[in-house]
Formats: C-alpha cells, sequence, structure tokens
C-alpha cells in the first residue's frame, strides 16, 4: 500500500530552547498542530512533534524537541542536542531576564550541540504590544552580533510561527544538501 513515509528525503531534528513559560511548547504545538492549548503543561512528558513541509522538491520531516519544562529543574542535557541541525531559542519580548539569559542558551548549544547548528532567535508574545520591554533593534543587533537568524512571534495569534520554523528549515536544508 501507500506509505507516505517511504517518500521522506530527510528528517531534521530541531530543538526549542529558553527560559521556562516563554512560549516554547506553545510555539511548537502551532506549528505542529496549529494550535494554541490553554492547559499549556498537558504536553508534559511528550518528547518531540513531528510535522511534514515540502522546500526545494524536498518532502521534509522536522522531529522538534521540547524540554517539556525541564529548563525548569536542571540543565538540559546533551542527550536533548544529539543530532540537532536546528535550535530556535526563545525568550519573553515582555520579560527582560529571559532575554538576557539568551547568551547562556547561545553558549549551552556551543558546548553541547553541532558546531554547524543552525540557530533562530525568537522574541515570542509580539501580540503583548503594551507590556514590551526589550526592542526589537536589540535583539536584532544581538541575533547579528552572534551570527542568528531572528523573528518576532505570537504563539497565540500564530504571526510568524510558520516563517520562523520554515525560514529555520531551509537554512538546515542549504547546509546538509
Ligand atoms: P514554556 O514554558 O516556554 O513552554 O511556555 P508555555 O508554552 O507553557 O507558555 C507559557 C505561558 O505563556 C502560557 O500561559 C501561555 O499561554 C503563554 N503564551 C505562550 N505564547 C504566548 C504568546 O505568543 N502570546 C501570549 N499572550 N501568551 C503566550
Amino acid at each position: 500500500g501507500y506509505d507516505v513515509q517511504e517518500k521522506i528525503d530527510y528528517v531534521f531534528k530541531v530543538v526549542v530552547i529558553g527560559d521556562s513559560a516563554v512560549g516554547k511548547t506553545q510555539i511548537l504545538s502551532r506549528f505542529a498542530k496549529n494550535e494554541f492549548c490553554l492547559d499549556s503543561k498537558s504536553t508534559i512528558g511528550v518528547e518531540f512533534q513531528t510535522r511534514t513541509v515540502t522546500i526545494n522538491a524536498k518532502l521534509i520531516k522536522a522531529q522538534i524537541w521540547d524540554t517539556a519544562g525541564q529548563e525548569r529543574y536542571r540543565a538540559v542535557t546533551s542527550a536533548y542536542y544529539r543530532g540537532a541541525l536546528g535550535a530556535m531559542l526563545v525568550y519573553d519580548i515582555t520579560k527582560r531576564q529571559s532575554f538576557d539569559h539568551v547568551a547562556r542558551w547561545v553558549e549551552e548549544l556551543r558546548a553541547h550541540a553541532d558546531s554547524s547548528i543552525v540557530i533562530m532567535l525568537v522574541g515570542n508574545k509580539a501580540d503583548l504590544v503594551d507590556q514590551r520591554v526589550v526592542t526589537t533593534e536589540d535583539a536584532v543587533e544581538f541575533a547579528e552580533d552572534q551570527g542568528l537568524f531572528f523573528s518576532e512571534t505570537s504563539a497565540l495569534s500564530g504571526d510568524n510561527v510558520e516563517s520562523a520554523f520554515l525560514k529555520l528549515l531551509e537554512e538546515i536544508n542549504s547546509v546538509v544538501s
């Protein structure tokens, strides 16, 4: 019978990292299922979600890993980063501390992940315009300085979530092929 699995050209592992409560789980569920879950911690225990997309005529299965709340309690282990070709590094535009910690997350990636990993810096909760404390300019400057791609998203409205993931997957595709 017809099996869509047979037609997959690549599987790309992507990890989602960043401080607790910045919206990592919601971004992932928005991209994988086009959902925003009000009961956001229902995903604890789920290790990854997948979505298959077409990029440059290749069928690519994105296997996207969530820390499932573990970032709260201990350093994310190197097993989490093993084989990852991309990372979504998320902060919350309304929480200065989550942006201040981005440099630490980059160090963690440089220490544990493959050196060719493609990193997308994501300023989430862009819908909360009145509560913004991290300017787009500051984030762009940091991203350029560190060689990261950058996007501002809202998992709530869905704005830019798809384009941020697709950009990351396109860049990974151009690295591997
Ligand atoms: P995680 O700990 O990084 O996985 O964060 P969650 O995905 O659990 O989200 C933390 C909280 O922020 C939850 O109450 C979400 O409903 C909320 N949240 C996540 N993304 C957004 C967003 O884009 N906009 C707004 N307004 N709230 C969000």
